[in-house]
């Protein structure tokens, strides 16, 4: 795309689309609001928060035990949204399960592997690029079990060196886990050839597409991947939800997580049995409103198109990239190929908690900081960056005011 190309030449229906979204519509320090904070959270459209409030004014009521009629319409409408989900991933829909979030699902499998798979001297392989809630799930399952947490290296354009990689696999390793975009860098990862390599190995892969699903097609079967994790409210849906996609083998060999009401079969105080994947995996009452708000969100996704949100996301991210690298000192932190929307950059010398705040006084919502991705932080040596994160919603409009903003912080910062 020509960077000079006018927003409605690009994606006129992004309007119409922007209209779904009542929060888009207000203005924030006396400005319309430009959100460019979407790898944090997505705002909602009206869709998923009519859906919610339709279960609480409705039908709210406890899932899986009630003979009533609501108690019945809420499990119809929980166990909809885990098909909803499933359909979106390209799954089945017993191998959804239900979390609280990515980092719940990434605990899950690693407390799965740190219980009943790792021993001493075993591998567990990240990458340098991951979100802390990759990191720290395997690396308390490692210290704990004595194994050895390796992380493949980057290049200083944000890719993953693949033949560090490569050399890395060998029978000791027992889980790849690694993000398919990165969330700071924006780098998308070429996550076949990671499944394709480790599974030549026999090696189970999982992939941390909370940065992913909102931008990205998501076929899991197609991928052959053992686990995926997603985040609901990165997704259009709302917070407290997410899933774990495993392989039914998967979550057959996995023990369970946590222990209470609907994971089990039988209770005696001698032993339990437990009951048959997703709900073993799903102690206590689960989030039921935002289950179905979260199929809500997939639905949304489903009917605007993911492959037309990728391609609109490709262009707009083209756009931004080429009208930032006008502003005077700034630079990328992360400057991949296959790249996404999360658009990472530093200006000068500002710290970019400055910035931020400047921009917020411009109405517009940027996030800065480490982005929980310390050790990418000390990997380029820097505090943290300034994050523009794009979403199907955002316009070149957008852009523009984020540069002239962008500009505006560096002169009044001097
Ligand atoms: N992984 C990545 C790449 C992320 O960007 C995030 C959140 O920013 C997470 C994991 C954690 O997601 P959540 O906080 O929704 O569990």
């Amino acid at each position: 795309m020509d960077a000079t190309t006018a927003q409605h030449t690009i994606w006129p229906e992004v309007e119409l689309i922007r209209n779904e979204f009542p929060i888009l519509q207000q203005t924030v320090n006396g400005r319309p609001l430009v959100y460019l904070d979407n790898g944090a959270t997505t705002q909602k459209p009206v869709s998923v928060i009519r859906t919610m409030q339709e279960y609480y004014t409705t039908y709210n009521s406890n899932v899986h035990r009630g003979v009533h009629t609501l108690s019945q319409k809420a499990t119809a409408a929980y166990e909809a949204a885990r098909h909803q989900l499933a359909a979106f991933i390209g799954a089945h829909h017993q191998e959804v399960v239900f979390t609280k979030g990515t980092t719940d699902a990434i605990n899950l499998v690693a407390a799965g592997f740190r219980k009943d798979i790792l021993q001493e001297g075993d591998e567990v392989i990240i990458s340098a690029m991951e979100h802390h809630s990759n990191i720290v799930p395997w690396q308390l399952a490692c210290e704990e079990k004595k194994a050895v947490l390796k992380v493949i290296p980057i290049s200083d354009q944000g890719e993953l060196d693949m033949d560090a990689f490569a050399s890395m696999l060998n029978p000791r390793v027992k889980i790849v886990s690694v993000a398919w975009v990165s969330n700071t860098l924006g780098t998308v990862n070429p996550v076949r050839e990671i499944i394709s390599l480790a599974h030549r190995q026999g090696i189970p892969v999982m992939l941390d597409a909370a940065q992913a699903a909102a931008h990205i097609p998501i076929r899991v079967h197609e991928l052959d991947v053992d686990f995926l994790a997603l985040s609901g409210h990165k997704l259009f849906g709302p917070t407290g939800i997410g899933i774990l996609y495993g392989k039914e083998s998967w979550l057959q060999k996995l023990p369970p997580y946590q222990g209470g009401g609907d994971m089990i079969k039988h209770v005696t105080f001698e032993k339990t049995t437990y009951n048959e994947p997703p709900l073993k995996f799903e102690a206590g009452t689960p989030a039921i409103c935002e289950a179905i708000g979260l199929g809500a969100a997939v639905a949304w996704v489903t009917e605007v198109g993911i492959h037309k949100i990728q391609a609109y996301e490709h262009q707009l991210t083209e756009y931004a990239v080429a009208q930032l690298r006008t502003v005077p000192g700034l630079r990328f932190i992360g400057e991949a190929k296959h790249r996404s929307g999360a658009i990472s950059f530093l200006v000068g010398n500002h710290h970019p908690s400055d910035v931020g705040i400047l921009l917020d006084q411009q109405g517009i919502a940027v996030r800065t900081g480490h982005h929980c991705t310390q050790p990418l932080c000390d990997r380029f040596g820097i505090p943290g960056t300034v994050r523009a994160s794009l979403a199907v919603y955002n316009t070149t409009d957008d852009i523009d005011r984020l540069v002239e903003g962008v500009q505006k912080a560096v002169t009044l910062l001097g």
